[in-house]
């Protein structure tokens, strides 16, 4: 097994005049373990960190709805953090290609710095700039500051990418060591530059919605820095503990929910890792935090599939499942997105998502199971609606958990495995308080029904307004198995 190549910063072009540095901010809206920044601070020229809003450079993949909210508030933590430090934050619109360019030139930048993304569209883009700030003598200077280890870290021992997660999980923990998170950042009177050139506001890039659905998202969500330690604090504080068995409850506070502020960088996973490993070390019995690593090493997982199999997001990893006879049902996949299958664990979590922008991962697993095996529908069309209404829509991970569940992906849930919502909900659920939290109308059902309203008392069941169920599983599952046959 070839040990992976230690993430080495990678110089593109070196500065020939000395006057500022650029720090390029995307998904990394943190100051504190943050390579880039570090780098450029290092430098001690002025430093003006750069947020540059082009969703057309994430085409076909740009932001949903609901990461534009999160962004416009991630923004404007970071903004006010920077301010409080001596620094500021400059907004520029427009297509990176020129945007960061152009910055360079008119500041007399001599050095970009930013982390390493792994969308194929991000990709494509950041190569494009580095070639431009080259080709004008610019430095650009390239850093870790996304994942625990670049992607290419480890290989299989035949020198290929993994396709199963237990031996990568298994490679990284032999022969990687995480480093630890660097500090927050230090500005001194040094790194601020005479003058500050133009910004746009965060307000006028229009991220917030016009129409109030996103009420829910507030009493959710801190989004910024200072929320995402709060929630780490307070899952290493608590949850950690019963980890290992509560992760499968979405009745109960039993994850960190810290997948946004991950996924826009507002915390590194080195600092995650390294708390959660310190908790471990203080536990009598480490495995809760153990599993809870694992799951960060999922992510890491993800980006690995991603950076190697960049067409994932729209074709199966598993070539077979393109001849697969998914259903275009419109009306179908309306009700699913609504939460109206009349199938409550369904349900409730289609609603979750809609009010707060998140669901358990539990939960995420059943409904989309249901959306690609009960009712046939491709699950690009789940995850596209995954992607505009999570407030953690992340590339990776996305698509790894809609093959995954779809059972074309690397390491996926077999196809023929098809998860019963009845059974699920009882056991992940038993008493029917998440069912009740998000499906009022079945909050007077007993525990023994609520996963199955059809099968409750006329008295009880009258008057719920709650749908009939819009397939028969069982009957829906003997489809989806023949359906399988056809590409076995
Ligand atoms: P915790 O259990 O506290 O885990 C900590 C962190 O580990 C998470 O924040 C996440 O970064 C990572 N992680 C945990 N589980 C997984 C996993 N199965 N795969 C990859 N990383 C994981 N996660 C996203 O961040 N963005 C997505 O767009 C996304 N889409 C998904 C779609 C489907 C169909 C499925 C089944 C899963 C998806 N996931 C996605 C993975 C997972 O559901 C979420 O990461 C998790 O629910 C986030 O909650 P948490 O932060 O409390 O997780």
């Amino acid at each position: 097994m070839r040990v992976g190549r230690p993430y080495f910063a990678r110089i593109l072009q070196t500065a020939s005049r000395m006057a500022c540095t650029l720090v390029w901010f995307r998904r990394d809206l943190r100051l504190t373990d943050h390579p880039a920044l570090e780098h450029a601070l290092r430098r001690s020229l002025p430093v003006i960190p750069v947020y540059c809003w082009s969703p057309e450079d994430e085409a076909p993949w740009q932001p949903g709805a609901a990461s534009r909210w999160w962004l416009h508030h991630a923004l404007e933590a970071l903004g006010a953090r920077l301010e409080t430090l001596g620094s500021r934050l400059i907004v520029r619109q427009g297509s990176a290609v020129e945007v960061i360019p152009a910055l360079a030139r008119e500041t007399g930048a001599t050095s970009v710095c930013w982390h390493e993304r792994f969308e194929p569209a991000g990709r494509s883009v950041d190569d494009r700039v580095a070639a431009a700030l080259r080709h004008a003598g610019v430095e650009a200077s390239v850093h870790n500051g996304v994942l625990l280890h670049n992607p290419d870290a480890v290989r299989t021992g035949s020198d290929m990418p993994y396709r199963v997660f237990t031996p990568f999980w298994k490679n990284l923990q032999q022969n990687l060591e995480v480093e630890r998170p660097l500090p927050e950042a230090v500005f001194t009177p040094a790194h601020r530059p005479d003058a500050w050139p133009a910004s746009a506001s965060i307000a006028s890039l229009g991220l917030l919605p016009t129409i109030p659905w996103d009420r829910g998202f507030y009493t959710a969500w801190q989004p910024g820095e200072a929320g995402a330690r709060e929630a780490l604090d307070r899952f290493v504080e608590g949850p950690i503990a019963a980890y290992d068995s509560d992760r499968n409850r979405p009745d109960r506070i039993g994850t960190s929910r810290l997948s946004p502020h991950l996924c826009f960088g507002e915390i590194s996973p080195r600092t995650v890792w390294h708390a959660a490993s310190a908790r471990r070390a203080a536990m009598a019995d480490g495995k809760p935090a153990h599993v809870f690593l694992s799951e960060v090493a999922w992510r890491e997982f993800s980006y690995h599939l991603l950076y190697h199999f960049p067409h994932t997001p729209e074709s199966p990893l598993n070539t077979r499942f393109e001849a697969f006879p998914w259903r275009e049902d419109p009306e179908a996949l309306r009700r699913w997105q609504r939460g109206e299958t009349g199938y409550p664990i369904v349900d409730a979590g289609m609603r979750e998502l809609w009010t707060t922008g998140w669901m358990h991962n539990r939960v995420r697993m059943i409904v989309a199971s249901f959306l690609t095996k009960d009712l046939l529908i491709p699950w690009q069309a789940g995850a596209r609606w995954f992607w505009d209404t999570l407030v953690d829509a992340d590339l990776a991970n996305n698509t790894m958990g809609w093959q995954w569940s779809a059972g074309c992906g690397a390491d996926a849930q077999p196809f023929f495995r098809i998860f019963n919502p009845m059974s699920q909900g009882r056991r992940f659920d038993p008493d029917g308080a998440y069912v009740r939290r998000w499906a009022p109308e079945l909050a007077k059902l007993p525990a023994s029904d609520i996963h199955a309203p059809w099968e409750a008392a006329p008295l009880f069941r009258h008057g719920t307004g709650y749908p009939d169920p819009m397939v028969d599983h069982a009957a829906a599952r003997d489809v989806a198995l023949a359906a399988f046959e056809r590409i076995k």
